[in-house]
């Protein structure tokens, strides 16, 4: 799908911006556009706490063709505007991973720019799919291509650790092996397209809350069912059968989403019962994908999900897609 025009983006949600880019001074840098992927975790093992403060993971990322775009344009400080879903529920201040990019690639490469960030949110908000940590990726990428700072995509990937756990992956886009707390990649091959449906929950769950259930849940003891090793579903990734991979997916967190949020479990009965060959929480949740065979068996599945009223809004996606990446116009 094409992305959305800068114009008609700027234009509904944030008028200003078409001035700014009339009273650009001849010579000024043209604003970067960057267009930046949701992830979903078809697989992630959690371990144990470590003195930092994380969990040690094994997680198999992979990008879907579920976007928010950011433009950033020369300014005299740096500021954000945010549109699109639920933008409402997200700070424009410097606490906005965003701006902390900016601010993070400024201190590392010795730049003094400012910028003047603009967002579209097509990634839910506050849904487990990386939609912060992707602004923060896009930010990096869009600052690095405005200042031409020459970093090569490791170095901003280290960048990027510094940030958040997921911003690597935003980055790098595609599907990965995440270890460490999940910014240590390694690229996996997934040669074919998979098709998702994703239904967003209303309201969210705070990530460090799912990992304390988590935590809370083994220390009673709970016999809950491990991901164990992503072996098996990196086999399926390279199977024909989706179906195959459909019986992979695991993810250790969703015992503790489905506890702190039980009306999941009836958006993951209903999509298994509307035909998806698996369901799953994504990451910490709320949001669940599920895989369809096709993308017009995944059509066919967000339409009867919706019908069952267990969740927010439906979309369908399809993955791999690459990371955050600069797009012309
Ligand atoms: O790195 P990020 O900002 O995404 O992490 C948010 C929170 O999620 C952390 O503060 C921590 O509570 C939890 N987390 C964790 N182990 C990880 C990743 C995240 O406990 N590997």
């Amino acid at each position: 799908m094409d992305p959305t025009p800068l114009a008609a983006v700027a234009a509904d949600g944030d008028p200003v911006d078409e001035e700014e880019r009339d009273r650009r001074l001849p010579g000024a840098p043209a604003p970067v556009r960057v267009r930046v992927p949701a992830k979903i975790n078809l697989h992630l093992s959690v371990g144990d706490v470590r003195a930092d403060g994380f969990h040690e993971l094994a997680t198999v990322f992979q990008a879907i063709s579920l976007y928010d775009e950011l433009t950033a344009t020369p300014a005299d400080r740096t500021s954000i505007t945010i549109t699109g879903e639920g933008a409402h529920e997200l700070p424009t201040d410097s606490d906005n991973i965003a701006v902390r990019a900016v601010h993070a690639l400024a201190e590392h490469t010795g730049r003094s720019g400012k910028v003047r960030l603009t967002v579209h949110k097509g990634i839910p908000v506050a849904g487990g799919m990386a939609g912060g940590s992707a602004d923060a990726a896009a930010a990096l990428v869009a600052c690095d291509a405005l200042w031409a700072t020459g970093l090569s995509r490791e170095e901003l990937g280290e960048v990027a650790a510094t940030l958040g756990s997921d911003v690597p992956f935003a980055l790098a886009g595609g599907t990965a092996l995440g270890t460490g707390r999940g910014e240590l990649l390694s690229p996996v091959l997934a040669p074919r397209r998979r098709h998702w449906v994703v239904a967003v929950a209303a309201g969210g769950l705070a990530t460090p809350e799912v990992y304390g259930e988590l935590d809370r849940l083994r220390a009673e003891q709970r016999p809950l069912l491990a991901a164990g090793s992503p072996d098996l579903l990196l086999a399926a990734l390279r199977a024909e059968q989706p179906a195959v991979l459909g019986r992979t997916l695991a993810n250790d967190l969703q015992p503790a989403a489905l506890s702190l949020r039980g009306t999941l479990r009836r958006t993951l009965a209903a999509g298994i019962e509307e035909g998806a060959l698996g369901g799953i929480v994504s990451g910490s949740g709320p949001t669940c994908v599920f895989l369809a065979s096709d993308a017009d068996h995944a059509v066919d599945i967000a339409a009867r999900l919706a019908g069952h009223g267990v969740c927010r809004t439906v979309r369908t996606a399809y993955g791999p897609v690459p990371g955050a990446r600069v797009v012309s116009g």
